[in-house]
């Protein structure tokens, strides 16, 4: 990202909406919002496989390992407005695990990109079943969403829920019905 070009964007931007881009409280302002958009889209230079490899360990267990709770905040694609909420990851391995704070990065990393709620569920469960082969993954989102809160509908309570589930959650029900039941603990 041209943090330089982004700044002269944000200045035209502010003029564009009738504001004084020299006036006080502003002078700083394109360049705070140039460094908080090279944050909040650091995720499109991470490499998923690089982030997971190093922190996959060897494991006999079958049981499902759950992941609850890692708070995200992301981007909308559609208004560039947060959404943010709670994701919750669940797996049976097949001989490997992932350490759990790699899962919350791995979440982050795809958070930190424009993105839509939908899209970034699947991506989280895709990259866990390409680093792990387990035998099903599960991946559930409760998010805000300020687009909907803010604008539109004015709808400040709703709750967008997505999920995605691969391999064993999506072809056992009992397996889905767990993964449910173990994350329903913590709403
Ligand atoms: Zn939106």
């Amino acid at each position: 990202m041209n943090k330089q070009r982004v700044q002269e964007l944000i200045r035209e931007l502010l003029l564009e909406l009738g504001e004084d881009p020299d006036r006080e409280g502003l002078e700083r302002t394109p360049a705070r919002v140039a460094a908080a958009y090279e944050f909040l889209t650091s995720g499109y230079h991470a490499d998923p496989k690089e982030l997971i490899n190093e922190a996959v360990f060897v494991h006999d267990a079958d049981q499902m390992i759950v992941a609850r709770d890692l708070d995200f905040y992301s981007i909308c694609e559609h208004h560039m407005l947060p959404f943010f909420g709670r994701c919750h990851v669940g797996y049976i391995p097949s001989g490997k695990v992932i350490g759990v704070s790699k899962i919350a990065r791995l979440v982050d990393m795809y958070a930190r990109r424009l993105q839509i709620q939908e899209r970034l569920t699947e991506q989280i469960a895709h990259a866990i079943e390409e680093a792990i082969e387990p035998r099903g993954v599960g991946v559930t989102i409760h998010a805000r969403h300020l687009c909907m809160a803010m604008r539109g509908v004015e709808k400040t309570d709703s709750m967008m829920v997505t999920s995605s589930v691969l391999g064993s959650f999506r072809a056992s029900e009992a397996t889905r019905a767990e993964f449910m039941a173990l994350i329903r603990q913590s709403q």
